[in-house]
Parts: C-alpha cells; structure tokens; sequence
C-alpha cells in the first residue's frame, strides 16, 4: 500500500449494460485489472465489477453494476460529469493511436489546469478522460500485456462534478474529506487531498441553471471517499451530522472495505469507505479477479446465484 495520507477518493461505481463488453472495454481496451469479480450484495443476480490497478489500491477502483437493461442515463446537475486516469504525459500520443485503432469515441485535446487531457467515452456513453500527468511515469504501471506498463492507467486523476451551487459541497469536501482548494479555471474549483499520487482531485464545474442529470447506463453512481479505518469514518460521520446537517446511513460491510452513505447537497451520492480490509481479504494478490467471490451471507446460494448470472464467454460480444 501506498504511504501517502488516507485522503481522497476511495472508488468510484457506474451502471453500465452488457457485463461482457464492459469487461472487454476496461480490461482489455484500458488495460486494467478486474480485481474482483463478484455481485450486487443488494441485488445478487447482478455482477460488480472492480477494475484498478495491481493491488486494487483505494483512488485506482472503478465499479461497475452491468445491468443490461439499464435505459441510458443523462447528464445534469447532481451528477459526475467526467471521470479521469492519469498517465505519463508521453503517453497521451500512445492512447490516441489505441483509440483510433480500437475503434472508441474520443475527442480534440485540451489543457485544464496546464495539464493534457484527452476525453473519451466507454460503450455505454460514460464520460472518461485520460490526464496527462508530468512524473507519473515514476509511479508503478501495470501491464496485463495489452497495454504495456510505461504507458499503463496509473489510478484516478479525479471526478468532475456538475454542481449548481459549489459552496455547501465544497465545505464538506474541505472539511469532512481532507480537501483543500487548490484553483480555480473557469467555472472549475479544484479540490486536491494532500499527498501525491492518484485519486486527489475533485473539480466542481458550477453550472447555475442546468437541467438535473438523470441516472442510467453510462452514469456514476456514487463517489466513494476515503477512511483509513472505522475511527476515522465514524469522526467523519460525526461531523457531518454536526457540522454540515447531513444524515449518513449506518455502516454497511463491503467485504473489502466498510462503508456509509449520503447525498451531499449539490446531488451526488457520496460514501466514505474504509481503506481496510482491501481485495486481498479473500483470495491471493496473484489471482485477484479470477474467480467468482460471495461474501458469507451469500455463499450458501452460490449455485442458484452462478445460475442466474449472465455467462461472461466470447459469444456474447
Ligand atoms: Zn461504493
């Protein structure tokens, strides 16, 4: 694990649709790895997917509840607008060929915050951005042989999101989330987490008058944040209660990590998750992913539950 402060986001989880092209996209397209396979515990029918890096470091996890009758989600108020990974800086002309040659949607460059970005969607129309950042080709790179590691995703560069008034929400990410303003571009105020390395920032684009997002395929669902362990959750969840009149829900056990929920004021669904007890809780380092993973409650219907789930073979691309 990283020795950086146990500050910024945790993991961020989407809805997309057919489980099988969502795997192909981020495992094999993106290059990362599916560090666990397992399901929906509220819906145990469905697949959650947790793609990231190596390890399956907290600011690397993205998630995903493939539900393959989801109706397209659409952008607005209270929703992530964008997603972002950081790569080297050199590599952003790597990924431009990979996606012209692989076939995915993209667009022209851009600069925010002197950086290069360059946006791109996933097939269910999720908004992504890879940055480029100057000295993330010191950080580790993995390679699962498809994208080789000097080019490789190194985390999470951050989320956007698309917020009517930033104020309420960028209190609590100052005050609850270990956040500090760190800019501001034009209608963009960067929150960075102290430390370096992935999974820092958060940008608020202030957008006054926009429609409200609606949920879907293609949307985030929840930004989840980091804790490094139940003491410092529950000093976060007092606070929020104190401070800034929030009512987060009881403590839910994830299996790889404890979480609890709010809606913060602009609209997005926040969690706080423990860094404890990780990926690694229930099978090896080296296998990460490989198989299907129930928590306990569930292992008693495992052959009802592999019954149900949709068959992840070729055919189904
Ligand atoms: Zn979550």
């Amino acid at each position: 694990m990283s020795a950086t402060p146990a500050a910024g986001l945790h993991h961020v989880t989407a809805i997309a649709g057919n489980p099988l092209r969502n795997l192909n996209f981020y495992t094999r397209t993106l290059g990362l790895r599916l560090v666990k396979k397992t399901v929906n515990f509220d819906d145990p029918g469905t697949y959650h997917f947790y793609f990231g890096d190596e390890a399956g470091q907290p600011g690397s996890i993205l998630t995903f509840f493939p539900w393959e009758h989801a109706a397209p989600g659409r952008g607005g108020l209270g929703q992530t607008q964008q997603t972002t990974f950081r790569v080297p800086a050199r590599a952003i002309g790597y990924w431009t060929h990979r996606f012209i040659a692989n076939g995915v949607a993209y667009e022209a460059l851009e600069k925010r915050f002197g950086e290069t970005v360059l946006s791109f969607t996933d097939p269910d129309g999720m908004s992504l951005a890879l940055v480029g950042v100057p000295g993330a080709e010191t950080e580790a790179g993995w390679s699962n042989g498809d994208v080789p590691a000097e080019h490789a995703i190194r985390g999470f560069h951050g989320v956007t999101l698309l917020i009517d008034d930033a104020s309420r929400t960028g209190a609590i990410l100052t005050d609850v989330l270990g956040f500090a303003e760190a800019g501001r571009e034009g209608s963009i105020i960067r929150y960075r987490a102290p430390g370096a390395g992935f999974g820092r920032i958060v940008d608020i684009y202030e957008a006054k008058g926009f429609l409200p997002g609606r949920m879907g395929r293609g949307s985030v669902h929840h930004i989840a944040f980091r804790a490094a362990d139940d003491k410092a959750q529950a000093e976060m969840a007092h606070k929020l209660v104190q401070d800034h009149g929030m009512h987060p829900t009881e403590q839910k056990d994830r299996n790889y990590f404890r979480s609890i929920y709010f809606r913060e004021p602009g609209g997005v669904l926040f969690e706080i998750a423990t860094d404890i007890p990780g990926f690694a809780v229930d099978e090896p380092l080296a296998a990460l992913g490989e198989a299907l993973k129930l928590p306990a409650f569930l292992e008693p219907h495992r052959k009802d539950i592999e019954g149900v789930l949709p068959a992840l073979d070729e055919k189904v691309a």
